[in-house]
C-alpha cells in the first residue's frame, strides 16, 4: 500500500515541489479544498485518492473536485489524509492549560486529547471543561473521572483500607455528578496507592454508574507485572458485573516472568470478547515505561529486602531501573538504580529501600523509567484489531511516548518494520479511539464529520524524542486541522485555538452556557454537501 505514495513523493521532492505547498490563509471563512491527498479515511479501508472540502469545521464534499471561485485550494500531492489523531490515554489535565498550543501533541497529529487516565482525575471534571471552553487549546479534550480522585473526595487520607458501604455511596454519588458534568466513563489506577486498596467491588459500585449513563470503564489494571493474567481476570470481571464497555490501558506484560506470553494473554481477551464482553485496549510504542517507584514492589513491602530484591529481579535488575525526577536529590534522575548503587557501595536492594526512604522522608517518590517489556509482545498486542495507539504521555511529559508515539507508529511499525499496513495503523489511532467513546462524528473522513484532520509524508514520518530528549518534535506530520482551522503548519504551530470540550456520544459541551452543569448539544453539519 505504501509504495507507490512512495515514489510519487519521490517525485515530487525531486520536482522540488512539495516545498511550494500554497498556504491556506487562516482567515479565510471561506471553504477550503484539499486536493489530490491519498486518503485513509479511518476505517482501515485501502488508501484512495480524491479530493475533501471542508467547510464551518466540518468535511462538506469529497470525491472528484474542482475549486469553487476564489475557494482556498490546498495542494496534498504525495500527501495522505487522514482524521486526526484521538489519544484516548493522554496526562496533559494540568500541563495543557498552562500550554495550550500542546506542540508536543499537535506535531503528532494529534486533534483530540483524552484525560483523567488511570484513576486520577481534574476535579471537580466542570470546572476543567469550563476553564478549557473558557481557554481553549488547539487540541479538543474530554476527560474520564478518575476512581482515585473520588476515592480521596470521599475518604480523604484514611484511604490504605477497603471503603465501607457508606463511602461507597458517597462515591457513587461523586461519580454521578462527575458524568453529569460529561465525563465519559470511570477510570482506574489499581496499581497505584490510593486505588489499590479499593475491593473490586467498590470498583464496580462505581462502574455501574458510568454505565447507567453510556460511560465506558478505562483501566490501569492492578498488576502489569508477575500478577498481570490474575489481574485481567479481575478487569473482565468488572466488565461483566458492570455491564459496561471496557478500555485496558496501556497493554503491556512488564517483568521477566511474563515476557513472551502475549499470545496466552490474548487468548484470554479473546474468549472474553466472543462471550460479549465489549473489551478493547490501546497500547503505547516503545518498551520501557514510566512510573513511580514505589510500583516496583508489589507487596508494597517497600523497605522488606526479600520483596525488594525479588521485585528488582523481576525487572531484569536494578539496570532496567533509571530514576528520572527526585526532588530530594537531584543527582539521582539520569541514573540507574544499579549505577546508583555501585556509586554509593550498596547492593542494589539496598539502594532500592534508601530511595523509598529519602523520598518518605520529603513526602515524596522517584519518578523512574523502566525497560521490561520485549518487541515481540508489543508486535502481538498491535497487531491485534482491538488494540489502539495511545500515547500514556502528555504535553511535556518526560517519556518520549509524549512526543513521539504516532509517528512512531507510521514510521517504525507501518513503514520499516511492516507489522501493520497503514490504513490499519491510521484505524488504530482515529475510528477505533471514537467508536469506543461512542464517537460518531470524528475519526473518519467522511461527509458530515467534523474536519479534524492530519496531513502527513508517509515516506519521512518518524519520531525523533528519545529518553535523552523526551519533548524533540517528529518530523513528517506536514498541517493538521481541528474543527476545520490549521493549527499546525509545516513544522510550526499556527497559534489557532479551535479546541472544544466533547464529552459522551461526540457531544460539544458547553456551546449552550457556561454555568452549572455542561449542556450538551451537537452542531448540525454546515455548508453545503454535494
Ligand atoms: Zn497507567
Amino acid at each position: 500500500m505504501l509504495q507507490p505514495i512512495t515514489r510519487a513523493f519521490l517525485a515530487l521532492l525531486l520536482l522540488g515541489s512539495a516545498a511550494s505547498l500554497p498556504s491556506y490563509s487562516q482567515k479565510s471563512p471561506q471553504s477550503l479544498l484539499i486536493l489530490n491527498a491519498q486518503i485513509a479515511d479511518g476505517t482501515g479501508a485501502p488508501l484512495y485518492s480524491a479530493n475533501v472540502r471542508t467547510l464551518g469545521g466540518r468535511i462538506v464534499a469529497i470525491g472528484k473536485l474542482g475549486p469553487e471561485p476564489g475557494e482556498a485550494t490546498l495542494d496534498a500531492k504525495g500527501l495522505v489524509l487522514a482524521p486526526g489523531f484521538i489519544d484516548i490515554h493522554n496526562h496533559s489535565e494540568q500541563t495543557l492549560p498552562k500550554d495550550l498550543a500542546a506542540e508536543t501533541q499537535v506535531s503528532q497529529g494529534i486533534t483530540t486529547l483524552i484525560v483523567g487516565a488511570d484513576g486520577e482525575s481534574p476535579w471537580p471534571l466542570a470546572s476543567w471543561f469550563h476553564q478549557m471552553q473558557d481557554h481553549p487549546a488547539a487540541v479538543n479534550v474530554g476527560s474520564f473521572a478518575g476512581h482515585a480522585t473520588i476515592r480521596q473526595q470521599v475518604m480523604d487520607n484514611d484511604f490504605k483500607r477497603a471503603a465501607t458501604p457508606q463511602e461507597i455511596r458517597l462515591m457513587e454519588e461523586r461519580m454521578r455528578q462527575e458524568m453529569n458534568a460529561g465525563a465519559l466513563g470511570l477510570s482506574s489506577g489499581l496499581e497505584y496507592e490510593v486505588g489499590s486498596y479499593a475491593t473490586t467491588d467498590e470498583v464496580v459500585a462505581l462502574a455501574k454508574i458510568a454505565a447507567a449513563s453510556g460511560g465506558v470503564y478505562m483501566t490501569h489494571i492492578r498488576d502489569e507485572a508477575d500478577k498481570s493474567f490474575e489481574a485481567l481476570q479481575e478487569e473482565i470481571a468488572i466488565g461483566e458485573r458492570a455491564h459496561i464497555p471496557v478500555e485496558h490501558s496501556h497493554i503491556k506484560l512488564g517483568t521477566v516472568n511474563v515476557q513472551g506470553k502475549a499470545g496466552e494473554y490474548i487468548g484470554i481477551i479473546e474468549s472474553a470478547r466472543k462471550r460479549g464482553v465489549d473489551f478493547l485496549a490501546d497500547c503505547y510504542p516503545y518498551d520501557a515505561w514510566h512510573s513511580n517507584l514505589k510500583v516496583v514492589v508489589p507487596d508494597k513491602q517497600y523497605e522488606n529486602p526479600k520483596s525488594v530484591s525479588a521485585a528488582l529481579e523481576s525487572y531484569g535488575g536494578g539496570s532496567h531501573i533509571t530514576i528520572t525526577e527526585f526532588s530530594p536529590n537531584k543527582t539521582y534522575p539520569g541514573h540507574t538504580i544499579a549505577e546508583l548503587a555501585k556509586a554509593n557501595s550498596l547492593s542494589e536492594t539496598d539502594m532500592y529501600i534508601r530511595l523509598i526512604r529519602e523520598g518518605d522522608a520529603a513526602h515524596t517518590e522517584a519518578l523512574i523509567i523502566g525497560q521490561s517489556m520485549i518487541e515481540s509482545d508489543i508486535k502481538a498486542f498491535y497487531q491485534q484489531p482491538w488494540v489502539m495507539v495511545a500515547s500514556d504521555g502528555g504535553v511535556n511529559s518526560e517519556h518520549p511516548r509524549g512526543a513521539g508515539t504516532f509517528p512512531r507508529v507510521l514510521g517504525l511499525y507501518v513503514r520499516e518494520k511492516h507489522w501493520l499496513t497503514l490504513p490499519a495503523a491510521i484505524r488504530k489511532m482515529t475510528s477505533l479511539p471514537a467508536q469506543r467513546l461512542g464517537w460518531k462524528d470524528r475519526g473518519a473522513i467522511r461527509i458530515g464529520a467534523f474536519a479534524d484532520l492530519v496531513l502527513f509524508d508517509p515516506a519521512t514520518v518518524m519520531d525523533r524524542s528519545t529518553f535523552a530528549d523526551p519533548t524533540a518534535l517528529s518530523t513528517g506530520i506536514e498541517k493538521v486541522f481541528v474543527n476545520g482551522v490549521m493549527v499546525w503548519d509545516s513544522g510550526k504551530p499556527t497559534g489557532t485555538r479551535p479546541g472544544t470540550v466533547i464529552g459522551r456520544k461526540g457531544a460539544v459541551l458547553g456551546l449552550a452556557g457556561k454555568t452549572g452543569a455542561a449542556e450538551l448539544s451537537h452542531n448540525a453539519p454546515t455548508g453545503g454537501v454535494l
